[in-house]
């Protein structure tokens, strides 16, 4: 991913008509049971694109006894794996066939650019469907030898009902890296997108069942995180819940869990992560990398390089560019192919971006760009740089989920390694270098689940993801994400009169 702004895809026309309002559960499109309606906005302008059906516990209690249903009576997790790899196949084609509308649905819910998720997120989330199906035939256990009595053997057995809970920043993305292993592995699932961006999971509701996925395997229930949400971790009958958000709702989440039936819980949590520039990197590139990682979606990102740590012997020239590059930056409409950056994500998430860059100016950190908004409505914000940070500053510590980056000069590899590891996450870090030698201890003394070498942001289905320390645990992504769905039987038997041990 090298640029944010695409002349050939994208276009002002592209805002969708929106089609599916309502909860998604046993293969129809209901209302809510209370009736209920929430809006869901467009951050563009602050106006209300559309009414959704609001779900709330007892709206998941029956899309929970329909998973239960489709798993316990239903097709699905007794289909061989072919088949599920079949259905999976079709629908990663029905994706492509209906790439613009997914597309143009996150990037007016969201904000999100057009470009990208019709060029990259869209395509990426139909390669994921593609992943899981070519492992949909390849889920075995092991023959194990015991002793010369018994002998054994394992089954790798679909988990049950699983319970996914998304984010509003990667909506699309985020649906299926959850719902593509889940279903290879054979399980049936309730989904509860994020309320500020419901669009794309029920349109993609709607394209599974195009795709010939069973009524009640997967279920989409719009609603809050403390109603739906909580009902949904807190239920009896359901085996597992997958999260993906704040580590203080994954905190709760967790109690939920602790609480009703000791359910297996998966976090993906948030994040403060660190880019550590070395002096012998090349300063153009390196600029650009930095502010790819604090920009892209508007930094709105998990694994956003929210600080910044420069050698001494580049610092002044790096940040001299770094500002330049700040400044020419285009914020405006995410449907324009020209803009770099759309607006944040609603009011509240401008409101608190906002926050934290008054008590970044508070706090006694130099603003070197940025800080205000931009334009007369919507949610738009200047890419921020605060420069003479120190490591105890609200900044520098806490996940502010928005364009601001928080810059540090260092002298010694190891002062840098120490402040890399100097905040309560651990999801990724960046490190630039030409020196193998100091990228390797470097990436083996952070504390992270993901460490990208001279590149930043570089995902794949194949590469397992997830965090350490307080950003969760679980990975998403690869062969591991697939384990997560499912569980290990032993199955024990004797043996007579073996001739082997
Ligand atoms: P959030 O925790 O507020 O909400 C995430 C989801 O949890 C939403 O669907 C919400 O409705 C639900 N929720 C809220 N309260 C709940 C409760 N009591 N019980 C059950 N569900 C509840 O997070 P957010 O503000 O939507 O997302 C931003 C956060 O997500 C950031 O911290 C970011 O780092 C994190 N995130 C992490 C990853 C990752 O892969 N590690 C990816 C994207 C976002």
């Amino acid at each position: 991913m090298t640029s944010l702004t695409n002349g050939d895809a994208g276009s002002l026309n592209k805002v969708p008509t929106i089609k599916f309002t309502k909860l998604f559960i046993n293969g129809d499109f209901v209302d809510s049971l209370s009736g209920k309606t929430f809006e869901t906005i467009d951050p563009r302008t602050g106006d209300v694109i559309a009414r959704i059906s609001e779900g709330d516990k007892e709206d998941i209690d029956i899309a929970v006894k329909a998973a239960r249903h489709a798993f316990d009576n239903g097709p699905w997790p007794r289909l061989p794996g072919s088949e599920r790899a079949r259905i999976l196949l079709k629908w990663a084609e029905i994706i492509e066939e209906n790439a613009e509308e997914l597309a143009a649905l996150d990037a007016i819910d969201a904000g999100k650019l057009y470009h990208m998720c019709r060029n990259v997120e869209v395509p990426a989330a139909a390669n994921t469907l593609r992943y899981y199906a070519g492992a949909a035939d390849k889920i075995h256990g092991e023959v194990l030898k015991m002793s010369r009595e018994f002998h054994a053997y394992t089954l790798l057995e679909p988990l049950g009902v699983v319970g996914h809970i998304t984010p509003w920043n990667f909506p699309n993305t985020m649906f299926y890296i959850k719902v593509a292993p889940s279903l290879a592995a054979g399980c049936t699932m309730v989904l509860k997108p994020a309320e500020q961006t419901p669009l794309s999971a029920l349109f993609s509701a709607h394209l599974a069942k195009l795709a010939g996925i069973p009524d009640g395997v997967i279920n989409v229930v719009p609603g809050f995180g403390p109603t739906a949400g909580a009902a949904l971790s807190s239920h009896m009958d359901v085996d597992k819940v997958s999260f993906t958000g704040s580590t203080q709702t994954g905190r709760v989440i967790m109690q939920a869990a602790a609480k009703s039936n000791l359910k297996q819980v998966s976090l993906e949590l948030g994040g403060k992560s660190p880019l550590i520039i070395f002096d012998d990197a090349d300063i153009d590139k390196a600029t650009e990398l930095a502010l790819l990682g604090i920009l892209y979606n508007k930094g709105e990102v998990c694994v956003a390089s929210s600080r910044v740590f420069v050698q001494e012997g580049i610092y002044d020239e790096f940040e001299k560019k770094l500002v330049e590059k700040a400044k020419a930056w285009v914020v405006g409409d995410p449907f324009d192919p020209k803009v770099q950056q759309g607006p944040q994500v609603d009011k509240e998430q401008f409101e608190k971006v906002l926050s934290y860059i008054e008590h970044g100016k508070k706090e006694g950190a130099t603003l070197l760009t940025g800080g205000k908004t931009v334009g007369n409505k919507g949610y738009f914000i200047e890419p921020t740089i605060f420069s003479n940070i120190r490591e105890d500053m609200l900044i520098a510590q806490d996940e502010i989920f928005g364009p601001v980056m928080a810059l540090k000069k260092f002298k010694t590899t190891e002062e840098a390694i120490k402040s890399a590891n100097n905040t309560k996450y651990g999801l990724a870090a960046g490190i630039v270098t030409k020196n193998l030698d100091t990228a390797n201890t470097v990436s083996r003394s952070i504390r992270a689940g993901t460490i990208w070498i001279n590149c930043y942001f570089a995902f794949g289905d194949d590469v397992p993801f997830g965090g350490y320390k307080m950003s969760g645990f679980g990975k998403d992504h690869g062969l591991e994400a697939l384990h997560k769905y499912l569980q290990v039987k032993s199955v024990v038997t004797p043996l007579y009169n073996s001739p082997w041990l």
